[in-house]
């Protein structure tokens, strides 16, 4: 079948195998590793296709801005999550980019929702959660529930904090790819569009 977007699917390797070779915050794991871990735990959590592929993508937005490897640590809020939805709206459904939109919202809703939640995090989670708003309150946990997305952005989210493993082995970007590629969007009408 005629492959639509076979450059965005290049870029996204490239994205991943190259630029994501980077340290992910203070993690001990590579944001490449943290990629595919996160997409790992949602295909073996039985997953929809769109959910391992937000997994997969979730944090593309620290990739394609030029704020250096751990902006958070500066005290900038790269706000990636608005970032990264911005990038892959272009090509994919909001079954694909809203958990993305909504995974650091999410991660103030279970900061606020479930006690113990803040208590497991990463010290970079920690971190950027005081850059990103801190925990959510009661009005803020209604309001982020009643969005289209949030329960798919809690479950990317809970992926995503587990997703630091260091030397934790997972499939190769290419295993997932093919989760990306089924869900890009047909061929928009464009400067190559007959
Ligand atoms: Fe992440």
């Amino acid at each position: 079948m005629h492959d639509p977007h076979p450059d965005v699917l290049d870029r996204i390797r490239h994205l991943l195998e190259v630029r994501a070779d980077g340290a992910y915050g203070l993690a001990g794991v590579t944001q490449k590793e943290h990629a595919l871990q996160a997409a790992w735990a949602a295909e073996r959590d039985g997953a929809p296709e769109a959910l391992v592929a937000a997994a997969l993508l979730h944090d593309i937005g620290h990739l394609v801005h030029e704020l250096g490897e751990n902006p958070a640590a500066q005290g900038v809020d790269d706000r990636h999550e608005a970032l990264g939805h911005a990038w892959l709206c272009a090509h994919f459904a909001p079954e694909v980019t809203e958990p993305v939109r909504l995974h650091v919202a999410a991660k103030r809703y279970l900061c606020g929702a479930e006690p113990d939640y803040f208590d497991r995090l990463s010290p970079d989670s920690v971190r950027s959660l005081a850059l990103q708003g801190g925990p959510m309150d009661g009005a803020g946990q209604a309001a982020f529930l009643a969005r289209p997305g949030a329960a798919d952005a809690v479950r990317l989210r809970r992926w995503d904090e587990a997703a630091k493993v260091p030397g934790l082995a997972t499939p190769p970007v290419g295993h997932f790819l093919r989760h990306v590629a089924a869900c890009l969007r047909p061929a928009a009408d464009g400067p190559d569009a007959e």
